[in-house]
């Protein structure tokens, strides 16, 4: 039986790349394909459904139903059986169609006549094409080997698409991948761009679908195979040391030596397909399944496998990763995923960067964030969708990405980055002034950072200094613990930068989302709420220790200002103090010069240190509201989960009468206090904890321009009277009030 469909499909196949080597125009390839597709499996009708745009499916080409159909009749996905195959991605085999749930019959075709109904998807590595169709009289159910004969020719057939093979005079159609797009995503990094598109990993063309010597073929898999097992114990090898990566190269070697893998797509081969469409054929088939899988570990194999399938494309074709192709000057970068080390390659060339996957928490987004690069998650095909050089904008904003855009499209964005271009040049003009508001409150305004890479913007964004530098990312975009040394001479190129400007380094807050790549990972339930922090500072008080005498080796004799992130408690303060004090004993006894002014201060993250006794504010020597933990404590609404993050306003009441409780506690201990959540940046958020109280507020560098204009132009005496009405009112937030406020300013 198999012998059998396997001749069936490699004749077919056959005939189809006859059909395909004519010098014959796309429209005219077409007809021929369905013609012989319905000769051979002697049905009356066959058709090809194309994708026309995102949403609709257009009749291509015919043999059976009317011709004068072709290119007029069109059906939106999910319509019809057809529309149906196109959604789901799956085929339906029916002996009566037009007994179906969902059928519906369009009697320009003169499909009426026929009851039996086969659609299969033409799809290519997890992306739709179109739908091939065949059709009888007869009430028939096709057999699994001619479905598995027309999947096979439905790949080849989304292969030659993606290749422009049907493009031509006559034919209408539009090739794949010159449409315009619109793809929804995520927002991480506002901020627009347009560029062009430079793909991460240039994806592999497979110009040769069908083979006719499967010998051949075979034994072309199997030296790649064998290559590819090689390849994989020798990183194997050279990896023994890092456990994780170990890891996933075991996870390789074991799909490498799966003999169901092989099986597989030695049986495509058996079938005509050529050693590389074998290897896709699988390879889509796991997209197809990943797309679907629940199960996180399970997804992750599966994307092991995906990447492992490239590598065995890349061995068979030849195709390295450098194509030859040469980045375009505005390059916006379009990964699946990308880690922060290999983005950080990248530096400051890239425009903006669109991820398949990813997350707003993820390292990839610090580093964004930390190079003002706008950046997009999570945005579905656009690896699959996107070539090397394609026109791209990039609306950081509204987590969009406009793909091939139409002109109006792009006149409409460039006013757009005018604007903003407009905005920050009127920012520029303030960019020496300090932030003074129209009742003489002085509010001062530093920015966060924590890669080399923000150092430049300690100049350019008028910041007064450094109130938050996160040094836990110098440890993340490595992947191995930094030595002091080395860790040395890195604050000290901080310090210089910041030319006697404050900088206010944080000990190193791991734990959560923040997992250091060579440590070895713990397993808790609630990571947010787990061990993190200060908590591993003070559990393991080595690296803390390196910390603090990098930090004050660094200092050389000038002032330092230290402060721990995560205090829950007055103890965890004294003890962590504790520590700085015997580092300063342990310095000195070796000789080092000590830091001239010495200030030590912790992160108020949870609610409870807002209640610590009045002890605690009177011995701590400065505090920092880690807004970002703090409202997600506050609110129990975890900071990364998009479902919750908005739920709660910051303008909420109750929050602001917490940040009030606190401000009148430091000022009853005389202790100086900040706030370095990114609510801070934010200029709504930022004029009100203004009224609360708060006169230092530290943001990310862009956000320092428009943060003090706002602040130039208020009165803060006026805003504390507003929220403080609107609370008296029984106002959940405040924000109405305030905006009307704003908007009279
Ligand atoms: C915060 O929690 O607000 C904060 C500044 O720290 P991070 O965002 O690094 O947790
Ligand atoms: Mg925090």
């Amino acid at each position: 039986m198999v012998d059998n469909t396997e001749s069936e499909s490699r004749q077919l196949l056959g005939r189809l790349r006859e059909a395909m080597a004519g010098d014959v125009a796309g429209q005219a390839r077409l007809d021929k394909i369905t013609q012989l597709i319905a000769d051979s499996m002697g049905t009356e009708v066959c058709s090809i459904y194309l994708f026309r745009d995102e949403e609709t499916l257009e009749l291509c080409a015919t043999e059976g139903l009317n011709r004068e159909s072709v290119h007029q009749t069109r059906l939106r996905v999910g319509e019809g059986l057809v529309g149906r195959v196109a959604r789901t991605g799956k085929v339906i085999n029916t002996p009566d169609a037009p007994g179906m749930r969902g059928f519906r019959y369009m009697p320009e075709t003169g499909e009426e006549r026929y009851t039996s109904f086969l659609g299969i998807p033409i799809q290519r590595l997890g992306e739709m094409t179109g739908v091939l169709v065949v059709q009888s009289k007869e009430t028939r159910d096709y057999s699994s080997d001619a479905v598995y004969a027309l999947e096979v020719v439905a790949m080849v057939i989304a292969e030659m698409t993606e290749l422009g093979a049907f493009v031509g005079e006559g034919s209408a159609m539009s090739p794949l991948h010159q449409q315009s797009l619109l793809l929804k995503g995520t927002m991480a990094q506002e901020g627009a761009a347009e560029g062009h598109i430079w793909l991460h990993e240039p994806r592999v063309v497979v110009t040769n679908p069908i083979a006719d010597d499967p010998h051949r073929e075979l034994v072309r898999l199997e030296e790649a195979v064998e290559e590819l097992r090689v390849g994989v114990d020798k990183m194997l090898e050279m990896a023994s040391n890092d456990k994780e990566q170990a890891q996933v190269l075991e996870t390789y070697r074991m799909f490498a030596n799966s003999k169901g893998w092989m099986r597989r797509m030695e049986e495509d081969i058996a079938r005509g397909l050529s050693a590389e469409a074998a290897v896709e054929k699988e390879q889509s088939l796991a997209r197809g399944r990943m797309a679907q899988a629940q199960d996180a570990y399970l997804r992750e194999r599966l994307s092991d496998l995906d990447d492992l399938s490239n590598r065995l494309l890349r061995i068979l074709t030849g195709q390295g990763r450098d194509t030859g192709a040469e980045m375009p000057e505005d390059p916006i970068l379009v990964a699946r995923n990308i880690g922060p080390a290999e983005l950080l390659e990248y530096d400051r060339k890239l425009k903006g960067i669109i991820l398949e996957e990813g997350s707003v928490g993820s390292h990839a987004a610090i580093v964004a964030r930390a190079l003002a690069i706008p950046l997009v998650v999570r945005v579905g095909r656009i690896t699959t969708e996107g070539l090397n050089g394609d026109h791209v904008l990039l609306d950081g904003d509204q987590g969009a990405v406009h793909l091939r855009p139409d002109d109006p499209v792009v006149s409409a964005f460039r006013d757009k980055i005018a604007m903003q271009a407009q905005a920050q040049e009127r920012y520029t003009s303030i960019r020496e002034k300090p932030a003074i508001t129209k009742d003489d409150q002085r509010v001062n305004l530093m920015m966060n950072a924590g890669l080399m890479a923000d150092l430049p913007s300690l100049q350019n964004s008028g910041a007064e200094g450094v109130g938050l530098f996160r040094t836990e990312l110098q440890f993340l975009v490595r992947n191995k613990m930094p030595r002091r040394s080395e860790l040395v001479v890195l604050y000290q190129r901080v310090l210089e930068a910041a030319k006697g400007k404050q900088v206010v380094f944080r000990t190193l807050d791991i734990g959560s989302d923040k997992v250091l790549p060579y440590m070895k990972p713990t397993d808790e339930p609630n990571p947010a709420l787990g061990w993190r922090a200060i908590r591993v500072g003070l559990d393991k008080p080595g690296i803390m220790r390196m910390q603090l005498q990098a930090l004050i080796r660094a200092a050389n004799g000038g002032p330092l200002s230290v402060m721990f992130p995560f205090v829950a408690q007055f103890e965890e303060y004294r003890q962590a103090r504790d520590e700085v004090d015997k580092t300063i004993e342990r310095e000195k006894r070796l000789g080092h010069a000590l830091p001239s002014e010495l200030k030590v201060g912790a992160m108020l993250e949870t609610p409870s240190l807002g209640f610590a006794p009045l002890k605690f504010f009177e011995e701590v020597d400065f505090l920092s509201i880690g807004g970002n933990d703090l409202k997600q404590f506050f609110f129990a609404a975890d900071r990364e989960n998009e479902r919750v993050r908005q739920r709660y306003d910051t303008l909420n009441v109750s929050f602001l009468s917490f940040i009030e409780q606190i401000v009148e506690r430091c000022e009853i201990s005389g202790t100086p206090l900040s706030f370095c959540g990114e609510d801070a940046g934010r200029p709504i958020e930022a004029v009100c904890l203004a009224a609360m109280g708060i006169r230092t507020l530290s943001m990310r560098p862009a956000s320092i321009g428009p943060v003090k204009s706002l602040l130039m132009r208020v009165e803060l005496s006026k805003l504390r009277k507003i929220i403080s009405d609107a609370r008296h009112r029984g106002h959940q937030t405040v924000r109405p009030a305030v905006m009307e406020y704003l908007r009279e300013v």
